[in-house]
């Protein structure tokens, strides 16, 4: 079995929609993971079928009980994180600033703190339009994405790939080099990164890389609108060139792009240049994974 991401040092590159295109070209081998938490929009070009949803815990959070309160403050002094007020003379906990410490709990003198496991999301078994498994999830309104989560959708996928034996497991990552990247790349075969020709875009991708070089995984790059900035095209491919990462793709710009998007489809599924030079990518990325 092997695992490809796709990841991006920022944001708004093409990621997701390159990752759905190879989804579409691998369907019928792979399994599809979203592990873009944050902005997981998958399902809007997989329209998964939802077959299993579950919520998902994680981490703590604690409340006061305001019977055996006695208003003495103490919770609000050693909190770190800004989490207690006083409103009406009632202490209160606000669940979006509590990370959780307990340092509150072990103060209080009277015992009118508790600590209570925290709902941070949903988590899906689904099929994919393509017909293949999809894992994903749905972080609540300001939960924090600390990984744990990715590493259930992985850890499903995984599953899913040896009850439907599938080879291939394909991951959209997070953007960014935080938490949940790092979380990501734990069993990751290769990894696409999908960049595009701006000075962030470069900066991004360098960030990236540093993360990658200390896993030491192999990588390959796609400059998504590469025609658009001749001169940071040229600079992600030198930068990609001295640090052994192979050129996989260039896209340029093109209006099917955001077409395709608009209705919900990939740029594979309609007859245009896109199409073409992603099927070499896809090709391009098959060769890679079958001599690691
Ligand atoms: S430490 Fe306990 S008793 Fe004191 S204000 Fe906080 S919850 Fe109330
Ligand atoms: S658990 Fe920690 S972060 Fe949450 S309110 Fe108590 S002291 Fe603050």
């Amino acid at each position: 079995m092997r695992e490809i991401i796709v990841l991006s040092g920022k944001g708004g590159t093409g990621k997701t929609s390159v990752t759905a295109a190879l989804g579409v070209l691998a369907a019928g081998k792979a399994v599809i993971a979203d592990c873009d938490l944050d902005a997981a929009n998958m399902h809007l070009l997989m329209q998964p079928e939802v077959l299993k949803k579950e919520a998902f815990f994680s981490g703590e959070l604690a409340e006061i009980d305001p019977e055996a309160c006695i208003n003495c403050g103490m919770c609000e002094e050693v909190c770190h994180f800004d989490a207690v007020h006083q409103d009406a003379e009632v202490y209160d906990i606000n669940p979006l600033r509590c990370e959780g410490c307990g340092y509150c709990e072990v103060v209080c003198p009277t015992n009118a703190i508790s600590m209570h496991v925290r709902r941070s999301g949903d988590f899906f078994v689904s099929t994919a339009r393509t017909g293949d498994p999809m894992a994903h999830a749905h972080l609540d309104a300001g939960a924090d994405n600390s990984g744990k989560l990715v590493a259930k959708v992985k850890e499903e996928a995984k599953r899913l790939a040896n009850q439907h034996q599938r080879d291939l497991i394909l991951v959209d990552g997070a953007p960014g080099i935080g938490c949940p990247v790092v979380s990501s790349l734990a069993g990751v075969n290769y990894v696409v990164l999908v960049t595009e020709p701006s000075a962030s875009g470069l900066h991004d991708l360098k960030r990236l890389v540093e993360v990658l070089q200390q896993f030491r995984l192999q990588a390959g790059c796609i400059i998504n609108k590469a025609d658009l900035n001749h001169d940071q095209a040229e600079a992600i491919r030198t930068f990609c060139f001295e640090n052994g990462i192979e050129m996989i793709g260039e896209i340029p710009y093109d209006t099917a792009f955001t077409a395709a998007m608009i209705q919900g489809k990939t740029i594979v599924e309609s007859d245009n240049q896109l199409k073409q030079i992603m099927d070499k990518i896809y090709i391009s990325i098959q060769h890679k994974i079958n001599v690691l």
